[in-house]
């Protein structure tokens, strides 16, 4: 077996600790003669799981009583449209668009009702955040909405928009517990687990009671009303059982770890790695602000799109994964999600001077 650094954007890296649980009770899950992939989803050992999940993705992140955490499917992109279907009921929202992933969300959202661009950084392509400390809100508004993490364009949101009063919408999918956050400031605040958190086929929403409501959209349909899934604890049919139940095995790693604090620290401290050796390097350099730059995604170029290519195929040679950028920005991009260790950082900022200095 040799394993790589895999700086993918997602699916991405998990915890080996994890692989090797998983593995361990791939044939059987405890006593119970059977794999999890094999279970029914109503047998009390998968209820143990999704209920252990839940409590300790509760403990992780501090939620409050008044929310409510589902586990749902259908990815990221069904909360474009789920978050519209069922919080528009003025068929008006605001957005603040800092990339692709809420550019998308605002598309999708329009298919429902009125939506105000509230903020942008479309004109320098969503290289910064820009000022959301006085925006207009939309009287009418139902909500506003973020993309705190731009996967993509590798910016964070780092102080939340005042909202007057409306509920704060955000998908947190690529920083999901990779540091602490304050659920009570949002109404909703959502995840695909595939960036930060598990296998693909997960999407967790933490939402506060009084949104979840029965004057959602008429056509609505069953499956896409919060209400469905938290009146029936995302048992209302067949949850992705054994993607759930890897994300509780993730959530023991980072609970054993120190929490969202601990990791927190080492994400910093990763990322440092990486921004330290971009800001002195006279070769690469990364796109965004300085104040606004991701600690998960950190997208770099050199300038020269034949070296990118280059320093992609080498990368890949020497172990260091899925490292080339999103082709809407070109150069490259390092995921520094939780489970990527620090010796891998290590080691790409080691290749990276490396060729440097060949290319000097
Ligand atoms: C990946 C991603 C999505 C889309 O997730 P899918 O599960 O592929 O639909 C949405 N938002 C953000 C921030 C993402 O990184």
């Amino acid at each position: 077996m040799s394993r790589v650094y895999n700086f993918s954007a997602g699916p991405a890296v998990l915890p080996e600790e994890v692989l090797h649980t998983a593995r361990d009770e791939l044939m059987e899950y405890g006593t119970s003669g059977m794999s999890v992939m094999e279970m029914s989803h109503r047998s009390k050992d998968f209820e143990d799981i999704l209920d252990t999940a839940e409590h300790d993705l509760r403990t992780l992140m501090g939620i409050p009583g008044n929310y409510k955490v589902l586990f749902l499917q259908g990815g990221g992109c069904t909360q474009f449209a789920m978050v519209p279907m069922n919080l528009m009921r003025k068929k008006s929202a605001d957005y603040v668009i800092t990339g692709q992933w809420s550019k998308k969300a605002a598309q999708e959202a329009r298919i429902y009702g009125e939506v105000h661009e509230i903020a942008s950084s479309a004109d320098r392509n969503f290289s910064y955040v820009p000022d959301l400390s006085n925006m207009k809100i939309t009287p009418k508004a139902d909500y506003v909405y973020i993309c705190q993490n731009e996967t993509v364009h590798g910016t964070t949101i780092r102080t939340l928009p005042d909202t007057q009063g409306k509920p704060l919408v955000a998908d947190i999918s690529s920083m999901f517990l990779s540091e602490p956050v304050d659920v009570s400031r949002y109404g909703v605040i959502w995840g695909g687990v595939q960036k930060n958190v598990g296998p693909a086929g997960v999407t967790i929403v933490i939402i506060r009671d009084d949104l979840i409501r029965d004057d959602v959209l008429p056509f609505t349909p069953t499956m896409l009303k919060y209400k469905t899934h938290s009146e029936n604890k995302s048992l209302y049919n067949t949850p992705p059982c054994w993607n759930i139940y890897i994300c509780g095995l993730v959530f023991k790693w980072l609970l054993k770890l120190g929490g969202t604090e601990a990791m927190h620290k080492i994400n910093m401290e990763k990322a440092k790695l990486l921004y330290d050796y971009l800001d002195g390097s006279k070769l690469f350099h990364g796109t965004v602000e300085k104040k606004d730059r991701s600690l998960m995604n950190v997208p770099f170029v050199t300038g020269n799109k034949e070296l990118d290519a280059e320093f992609c195929t080498e990368a890949e040679k020497a172990g260091l994964r899925n490292i080339k950028g999103h082709r809407s920005v070109g150069g490259m991009r390092a995921s520094l999600y939780n489970a990527m260790p620090i010796e891998g950082v290590k080691a790409l900022v080691e290749f990276m001077a490396a060729f440097e200095r060949r290319h000097a």
